[in-house]
């Protein structure tokens, strides 16, 4: 199946978006071929790489179907870039045309860029305008030896580790991805899935939209998150599914009722680890489990997540149905359970490779397996537990320090709200831990305590020299924590002092 067929699974009549206007499930099939005329009018051909730069709205859906469905490759770009870093994008994946929601103004530096300049931008308030206006004739189906194994979509990835790099997923990744997720927590057609993460990601286009659309379901667009704005709309359209990040769920915590979710029946987590402290404080205020989840976009993305019957706290759950996944030691071998070593992934998900980076996509991809760099060891039940990132991984003394082991800790502690800890260099050890702190209003900073109570729970060569208390911590839209910005500003400021 392609990715612009899930379309066709919902029932005509039924309600494909909420809002003021909701709109069925015919009159989204009928949007879809408008746009799609128009992008054919406007040149777009199978093949090339079109750029989607748009916030969350039912208009970057049919802009992604319509391209998609003429074999072009959909761009999806995070809104919050500057113009800068959308011009390297623009410009790595090659692409010709960029539909936007706002014309983009280009810096001065990139209007020397004489490739950015070129590019078209199509506007989605003007193709609208047109579409009203103007019946354009329908542009020819797919040529037959077009199949699913044709790419999809570029995914530029986070980049919370550096440059990005488009990570190009077929149509099959991602059906296949939409699948695997539906079989092991079923959405059905009488749910209303919320789509509050930015479409632009990954989690929320295979999950919040390909999945439900896959279901028949409804779909609850909101343009950003915003704690209260969240409560409101899933009380006012009676969401039952939430997908969301761990900074989404500590938010809601502190604001809302116990009544307030109560329509809602499935609440899942990814994009970054969720701490015990926040699952458990909403379990406690709402009477609900947070199910969490883990996938990266190289696997369009869900790769594993916790059982709906059986989930287990800090677990980012079992292998998806057809989607193998295990541990490996740095030689490539299957370590024993218990023991810590990389995810690697192997499944219909797992994506081609990076575009146009033939060297990095070898590196990523070996044998077949997928090599996440991220640390894990799996349960004798088959559950994985993340330990960090092999890139986060903090080396003191020749001594390993996970700092997720820590943050956990200091999550729990009274007070602190959020944590991170990354390495710093040391003289003496090569590298030590440093926390940043946030705490919550009205708190005061205990170093003396906080290191008491570090002390009791682990070994002292994991204990931070250095706490720093911060107001916010740098994330990024899909919840994670920029130790990249953290790290920055750690060797800018030492380099001061
Ligand atoms: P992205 O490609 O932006 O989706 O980022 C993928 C990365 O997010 C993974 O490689 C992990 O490091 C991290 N991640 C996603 N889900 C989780 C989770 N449940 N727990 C810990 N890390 C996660």
């Amino acid at each position: 199946m392609f990715v612009h067929d899930l379309v066709l699974q919902g029932k005509p009549d039924s309600v494909a978006f909420h809002g003021k206007d909701p709109v069925t499930y015919t009159a989204f099939c009928e949007q879809i071929r408008k746009y799609r005329n128009y992008f054919y009018m406007s040149g777009i051909r199978q093949g090339e790489n079109v750029g989607l730069f748009s916030r969350n709205s039912a208009e970057f859906v049919y802009c992604y179907m319509a391209i998609v469905s003429l074999g072009a490759v959909v761009v999806p770009i995070n809104f919050q870039l500057t113009a800068r870093e959308v011009a390297y994008i623009v410009r790595d994946a090659k692409m010709k045309r960029l539909v936007t929601m706002e014309p983009l103004s280009l810096e001065s530096e990139l209007i020397q860029q004489e490739y950015v300049q070129k590019v078209k931008q199509l506007v989605i308030p003007e193709i609208k305008e047109t579409l009203v206006q103007t019946a354009l004739s329908d542009a020819p189906a797919l040529p037959s030896d077009f199949d699913e194994n044709q790419p999809c979509a570029v995914i530029y990835t986070s980049g919370t580790t550096g440059t990005p790099k488009g990570a190009v997923l077929t149509h099959k990744n991602l059906v296949s991805d939409a699948e695997a997720f539906q079989n092991m927590l079923p959405v059905h057609s009488g749910d209303n899935v919320l789509c509050v993460l930015p479409m632009y990601h990954c989690f929320a286009w295979t999950c919040a939209i390909l999945n439900s659309l896959l279901a028949g379901a409804a779909i609850t667009i909101l343009e950003a998150f915003a704690p209260k704005e969240t409560i409101v709309a899933i009380k006012e359209f009676g969401v039952t599914v939430v997908y969301g990040v761990p900074p989404m769920y500590n938010f809601l915590t502190r604001v809302g009722e116990r009544e307030d979710l109560a329509s809602v029946r499935y609440f899942i987590s990814g994009g970054a680890s969720l701490p015990e402290k926040v699952a458990q404080q909403f379990d406690t205020k709402y009477g609900k489990k947070i199910v969490e989840g883990y996938g990266l976009s190289e696997a369009s993305p869900v790769v594993t997540l916790n059982p709906i019957q059986k989930p287990k706290y800090c677990s980012i759950g079992k292998a998806l149905p057809g989607v193998a996944v295990k541990v490996v030691d740095p030689d490539g071998n299957d370590v024993a359970p218990g023991r810590v070593g990389e995810i690697v992934v192997r499944g219909s998900n797992v994506m081609r490779g990076y575009f146009n980076l033939p060297e990095e996509s070898a590196k990523v991809l070996k044998n077949g397996w997928l090599h996440t760099g991220d640390l894990a060891y799996e349960d004798e039940e088959g559950y994985f537990f993340i330990v960090d990132r092999l890139k986060d991984l903090i080396i003191a003394n020749g001594e390993n320090i996970y700092p997720r082991e820590i943050e956990e800790l200091l999550y729990a502690y009274p007070g602190i709200i959020e944590a991170s800890v990354i390495g710093v260099p040391d003289e003496l050890r090569g590298q030590v831990a440093r926390a940043y702190i946030v705490m919550s209003e009205g708190k005061n900073f205990n170093k003396k305590a906080i290191r008491e109570y570090l002390q009791n729970n682990i070994a002292a060569y994991k204990i931070p020299r250095d706490f720093i208390v911060i107001d916010t911590l740098p994330k990024n839209q899909t919840g994670k924590i920029l130790k990249r910005i953290l790290r920055e500003q750690a060797s800018q400021n030492d380099k001061l002092v």
